[in-house]
């Protein structure tokens, strides 16, 4: 076994297929057979409302998460992160049990944790081959390296970028044929059954399905996709990530209290999930729930996002790409007011950016920290993106990292 001492931060990491190839001969003795990508993401509108059967329009990072792989025969799965201590984990297949770990020990994978349990990091990829299995597919042993710049735990989804690299690298090494999309279900399925994460389908399908150049619209009741071209640089245009670097702990507790609220919200209306409350008929379905002023503001949350996500296509489609801005924007001020879960780090960065001239501004994913996207022109990007970190800085706040979104590919085999 390989043990490898203290990481750098992933996106410090020299990254590509052939440095990803050197590090799998470094740590398993030769060279793998394929390698494969996965990215992060950020979503551009549409927040909360996948566990809603909602729409959602993320679109990939250039960032991505590698996994160099090759096929085992003894039924033994090796994993081994270039950013996780703790060198190789090693798991029978025979063996793999879902042991939903919690807050604490998932954060502390991020630092590592290894040995022979499918705890820490490891019960991602792990997750996906014991979903897979579960599926009735035949997968066998694998060894497994990863290198990613996907930042972790920024709302980037570094997670789903792991699970599905891992998915696209098994379902080639074993001939599974399976597509894109239902290899972003097992993937969900690993985070919701293995790993314990209660999570929609947004992000994984979002890291196997997204296209260059495009936004990926996705109905998620009936798992209807739809490529939206957007190329901002084209008209002018930038989409600034904003990651905090903050994560306050009230984020796992937070998220399954808003799921369980709309839950309560759909029932209560009696409906299957909150997407069919139509925007039209809103206000007749929060009179329906006074005296529940919580559940009230999960529901508009959700009514109102879905709306504003078919608004942004319409935009899309009719070529007037600047006017999605206030749409944005206005998505912030309801994850803010009504979903409660922005922070003051978050709404720092979204106002100081439309204050310095951004069109649109908002949160994505998650809530409680991680980033935020600014939509705005390009020739006042650098004074945006200076004015956010000089705000932070006079705030007494870590430096944030801010970087540009060009919508990139979604998962494929690169070697
Ligand atoms: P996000 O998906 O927004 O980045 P999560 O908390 O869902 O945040 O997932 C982050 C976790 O995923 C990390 O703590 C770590 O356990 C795991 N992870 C992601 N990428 C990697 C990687 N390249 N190597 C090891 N673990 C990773
Ligand atoms: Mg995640």
């Amino acid at each position: 076994m390989t043990a490898h001492g203290a990481a750098a931060p992933a996106t410090e990491r020299p990254h590509g297929a052939q440095h990803s190839a050197a590090q799998f001969a470094a740590v398993y003795g030769a060279a793998p057979t394929g390698i494969w990508a996965a990215p992060g993401r950020v979503n551009l509108i549409g927040e909360h409302t996948d566990y809603n059967d909602g729409f959602v329009m993320p679109l990939a990072l250039p960032h991505t998460t590698l996994a160099a792989a090759s096929p085992r025969t003894d039924g033994v799965l090796r994993l081994h992160s270039g950013g996780a201590d703790g060198g190789i984990v090693e798991l029978r297949l025979d063996e793999l049990r879902p042991t939903p770990m919690d807050t604490a020990a998932r954060s502390a994978s991020a630092r590592g944790g290894g040995g022979r349990r499918a705890g820490g990091w490891a019960a991602y990829p792990a997750g996906v081959v014991w979903a897979m299995r579960e599926a009735g597919l035949p997968v066998g042993g694998a060894d497994l390296h990863y290198d990613s710049t996907v930042p972790t735990g920024a709302g980037l989804s570094s997670s789903a970028a792991l699970e599905v690299a891992t998915a696209f690298a098994l379902n080639d090494l074993y001939g599974l044929g399976q597509e894109p999309q239902r290899l972003a279900q097992l993937a969900q399925r690993a985070e919701n059954a293995f790993v314990g994460v209660p999570c929609g389908i947004m992000d994984q399908t979002a890291a196997a399905c997204c296209t260059g150049g495009h936004a990926l619209f996705l109905d998620t009741r009936d798992l209807t996709r739809r490529q939206i071209p957007f190329d901002l640089a084209g008209e002018g245009l930038r989409l600034l990530v904003v990651d905090t670097r903050v994560k306050h702990e009230l984020g796992d507790g937070a998220y399954a209290e808003r799921r369980a609220g709309c839950e309560r919200g759909a029932r209560a209306l009696g409906v299957r999930a909150l997407r069919e409350v139509p925007y039209a008929h809103l206000d007749e379905a929060l009179a329906g729930l006074a005296g529940e002023p919580v559940v009230q503001a999960l529901v508009r949350h959700i009514v109102t996002e879905n709306h504003r996500v078919e608004e942004v296509i319409a935009c899309l489609d009719a070529g007037r790409t600047r006017a999605i801005g206030p749409l944005l924007t206005a998505g912030h001020a309801s994850l803010r007011d009504d979903f409660k879960i922005s922070c003051r780090e978050l709404d720092l960065a979204v106002d100081t950016a439309l204050t310095a001239g951004a069109l649109g501004a908002r949160m994505t994913g998650g809530g409680f920290g991680g980033s935020a996207i600014v939509l705005v022109e390009e020739t006042v990007a650098a004074a945006v993106g200076a004015a956010v970190t000089e705000a932070f800085a006079a705030a007494g706040h870590a430096a944030p990292r801010i970087f540009e979104a060009v919508a990139g590919a979604g998962a494929h085999r690169v070697a």
